[in-house]
């Protein structure tokens, strides 16, 4: 069966009016229902996050905020920006919620610049040992207007050490302390990080990006008692469309907001701000509850497996819903393995490990998570069978059958789990 078999009722008229681009929408749509999708930061939204995404809000402009817009025209959007702020609020338990940034990394700028003055000193997990670029690190413009500092994990546990964090804190006296992480496998204990910066006399933002669903659901600590800002974007484990949100103490909120509006941004997003709500109304239900302790549940079983095989992984497992592989021992290079991985019908990404010997763009690790494969209803044998998988593959990076082999299983694999939102099966 090839990709144009199947009729879709949502993409008609873009195949009548751009078939090149219809074609490859479609060839993307069986591409994310055939693999295994282990990317941590990734995930399938429902249908009904898409359409409230792809709908008539798309053609709204409305600057400013409900109740205080530059434009006419407010009526519905109005209604529907305050439904979206309310449900953010009511879920994480916050006093304030922005939910107009377009996007995390945006989202982070804001709550710099509401918070703090140019030049002052920002605090950040380093890039190469699981934090965000905007946390501070050289390549981003959140280091050129502001000064910032870096703390690292442990040389030999590759955890947070607090105390380190306590210390720097206390010589540095950074303006904003950032917790948060793109590739670190284990809890953050917010509570002390809230703490060390109340101590420092410095800000705290929580930066929950890539765990919020896991928070959400009871599955990892909630940083909303201790933190001034948590920052989180709204389309890795929260399940909702491209987008983020800040939410933070009522002290903050004016701050917060003229940042977002119009500090940096124009015209709030409204289609995507409604499909953020379509999520948050999702993320509250029993269900996602059940998923957000599944996706920890599985990641830990893969990790096992993955240990019994003899890959390497940082801090020995997982707490939260990745993995960080060190692919050192099993003697392929990430990059390489990735790539094998790919062609097997496995995606993940190559990333750099804390004290990494080799170069970021060729480094020693793999990132997997299992958001995407949870959210289709796999559970922890289905993990062993992906772990098996993945060291059939690092057996045979360069054996092209052998990969061809491999891929034609997981293709197989993948079609006892629909994708939800899919129209290909
Ligand atoms: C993904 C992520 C961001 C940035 O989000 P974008 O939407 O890609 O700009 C910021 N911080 C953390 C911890 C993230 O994981």
């Amino acid at each position: 069966m090839t990709t144009t078999d199947v009729r879709d009722p949502y993409l008609a008229e873009t195949e009548h009016v751009d078939p090149e681009i219809f074609r490859l929408i479609k060839a993307e749509e069986q591409y994310q229902v055939e693999t295994v999708r282990l990317i941590p930061s990734e995930n399938y939204t429902s249908r009904a996050v898409m359409e409230a995404t792809g709908s008539v809000l798309a053609n709204k402009y409305s600057e400013g905020y409900p109740g205080k817009r530059y434009y006419e025209g407010q009526r519905n959007v109005d209604e529907i920006e305050t439904i979206v702020i309310d449900r953010a609020k009511a879920l994480f338990g916050v006093e304030h919620a922005n939910v107009q940034p377009y996007s995390g990394s945006p989202a982070n700028l804001a709550v710099y610049v509401g918070l703090l003055d140019l030049g002052d000193t920002i605090m950040g997990l380093a890039l190469p040992h699981g934090g965000h670029l905007t946390h501070g690190w050289t390549a981003s413009a959140t280091s050129k207007f502001w000064k910032s500092i870096r703390y690292e994990v442990d040389e030999t546990t590759h955890l947070i050490d607090y105390d380190k964090v306590r210390e720097m804190a206390l010589r540095e006296r950074p303006r904003i302390i950032v917790a948060g992480a793109t590739a670190y496998p284990r809890s953050f204990d917010f509570k002390l990080f809230g703490e060390i910066a109340k101590e420092a006399g410095a800000f705290f933002l929580a930066d929950i990006s890539h765990i919020a669903g896991l928070i959400v659901a009871g599955a990892h600590p909630d940083p909303a008692p201790y933190a001034d800002a948590v920052m989180t974007t709204t389309h890795k484990t929260l399940r909702g469309p491209r987008g983020a949100m800040i939410m933070c103490k009522e002290e903050h909120a004016e701050k917060i907001d003229k940042a977002v509006f119009p500090g940096l941004q124009g015209g709030p997003h409204e289609n995507t701000i409604a499909g953020v709500g379509v999520a948050l109304k999702e993320a509250a239900t029993p269900e996602f509850r059940e998923y957000g302790h599944q996706i920890v549940a599985n990641a830990k079983a893969l990790a096992a497996e993955l240990r019994e095989r003899g890959f390497d992984l940082i801090t020995g497992g997982t707490d939260n819903h990745l993995v960080l592989m060190d692919l050192t021992a099993k003697k392929v290079i990430g990059k390489k393995y990735a790539k094998a991985l790919d062609r097997a019908n496995i995606v993940a990404n190559y990333n750099t490990i804390p004290f990494d010997p080799r170069k970021p763009f060729s480094p020693s690790g793999l990132r997997i998570g299992t958001p995407s494969v949870t959210t289709r209803g796999m559970k922890e044998d289905d993990m062993r069978q992906i772990a098996a998988w993945m060291d059939q593959v690092a057996d045979n990076v360069k054996d092209e059958d052998a990969l061809d082999r491999i891929a034609n299983e997981v293709r197989d694999f993948c079609r006892n789990f629909p994708a939800p939102g899919m129209h290909v099966v």
